[in-house]
């Protein structure tokens, strides 16, 4: 049975730990710590409690589980993301067939056109993008690789994410649709972002409008929260919402810690603060069956503060009288969402990493933990190989 510890007055805790969760005589209460009930945190408790047989406390400061990926019904009754969209997809049958024992799933494959002027034009960039936004009729992959071909301005080497799209198309096409959108989204200059970025968003001689070619692209049938609860629901397993770490540290609860946090923050920002990119969502109700015509809509223009709006019922399926939605609006302050991938942060990041290679004790997991710009599937991933790490390590292979 999931049990779910309700978040506990400040003052109550800072006196005295919950009884239970008291060190026993001769050990501790716990095998593992677990810090963040996002996907780091609850494949980890889930593999240690389901597969190793170990006793699991997992926290979560939020008041709810899921981390990012955590989806709710709000008032109108109609599921939204609280975090922004998340939309799974994967080319890992091994990822796909683990999170299927929790959840059932929906065919999506997610669509996004970016506001252009006045036109709606689908991003990745394709033919038809091409083909609208100039008027021209490119009829096969050949004319559009020619056409994009004679804009692409070569640069040698790529290292940066503006290097990355002008060397396929040219720095017009850069402008409309990447340096607008990247400027609000990170704050920076395109210029000043590694690769790895914008490379996300490919370029396309052909009509595929699909934002992700993954072999896998669904969404859990019944929403990612009762996902998760599933993941935790384990007689070995405890779950403390509303609990920050700084909560519990120091008390023994177990000898060993995953931590899926700002690795930055574990240190108590010892080198010094990683930068993190916010967002702010604006979440709004409508009273009209649909908003818009995809899931998700760019605004590549400086001129509209907001990155992108988003109409849940695209990605949930839902059928209701009434449609939500979400704005967003990057912040370099607040909750940290995007680690933001520059060699200095990865220097600083390396320092952090170092320190904690010499920890047996603690093992950092997940997207702040690890200061690493995954998506979902490469976090499980990247939890899954720790629990095997893990296994080995720490010598878990015997169900207690
Ligand atoms: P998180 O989900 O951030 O979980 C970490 C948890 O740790 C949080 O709940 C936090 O409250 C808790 N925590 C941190 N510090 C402490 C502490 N000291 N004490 C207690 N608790 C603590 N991925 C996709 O695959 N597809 C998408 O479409 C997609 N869209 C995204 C859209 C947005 C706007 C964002 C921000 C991300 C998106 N992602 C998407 C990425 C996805 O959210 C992450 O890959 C995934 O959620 C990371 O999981 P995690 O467990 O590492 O971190
Ligand atoms: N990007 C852009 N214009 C777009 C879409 C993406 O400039 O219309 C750039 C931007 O820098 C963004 C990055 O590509 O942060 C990655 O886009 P993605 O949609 O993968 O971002 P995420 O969903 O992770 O926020």
């Amino acid at each position: 049975k999931l049990l779910v510890e309700e978040a506990l007055d400040r003052k109550n805790r800072a006196a005295a730990p919950p009884r239970k969760f008291r060190v026993k005589k001769g050990g501790s209460a716990y095998d593992y710590v677990i810090v963040g009930a996002g996907f780091a945190g609850s494949v980890l408790t889930e593999r240690l409690a389901a597969d190793a047989g170990k006793r699991v406390l997992i926290c979560d400061r939020r008041s709810h589980v899921g981390g990012n990926a955590h989806d709710y019904y709000n008032d109108d009754g109609i599921l939204v993301h609280r975090y922004g969209p998340h939309i799974f997809h994967t080319n890992s049958e091994e990822i796909f067939d683990y999170l299927s024992r929790f959840t059932a799933w929906r065919p999506y494959e997610h669509r996004v056109l970016a506001q252009v002027g006045d036109q709606r034009l689908p991003i990745p960039i394709n033919r038809t993008t091409l083909n609208r936004l100039y008027g021209l009729d490119l009829s096969d992959d050949a004319a559009a690789e020619r056409f994009l071909g004679d804009r692409a301005e070569p640069c040698h080497p790529i290292r940066t994410s503006r290097d990355v799209v002008v060397s396929q198309v040219g720095t017009e096409l850069y402008r409309v649709f990447f340096e607008g959108y990247t400027r609000k989204q990170w704050g920076l200059d395109p210029a000043d972002l590694d690769k790895s970025v914008t490379a996300r968003v490919p370029t396309r001689t052909n009509i595929d409008d699909r934002y992700f070619l993954d072999r896998f692209q669904v969404m859990p049938l019944h929403g990612y929260t009762p996902m998760f609860e599933r993941m935790l629901d384990h007689d070995n397993i405890t779950v403390m919402l509303g609990t920050d770490y700084a909560d519990i540290r120091g008390q023994g609860l177990a000898p060993h810690t995953i931590f899926t946090g700002p690795i930055d923050e574990y240190y108590n920002y010892r080198f010094g603060q990683l930068p993190y990119r916010s967002l702010e969502f604006v979440h709004e109700t409508h009273d009209v069956r649909r908003f818009l015509p995809v899931g998700v809509v760019n605004y590549p223009s400086e001129d509209v503060p907001y990155t992108r709006v988003t109409e849940y019922k695209h990605l949930t399926g839902q059928v209701h009288a009434k449609t939500s939605i979400s704005y967003e609006f990057s912040r370099p302050d607040g909750d940290p969402y995007y680690p933001i991938p520059r060699p200095e942060n990865q220097i600083l990041y390396k320092q952090y990493e170092a320190l904690a290679r010499q920890l047996d004790q603690v093992t950092f997991v997940g997207r702040l933990g690890t200061y690493k710009y995954y998506n979902m599937d490469q976090v499980i991933g990247q939890a899954l190989a720790t629990y095997k790490r893990l296994r080995l390590r720490h010598g878990v292979t015997d169900p207690i």
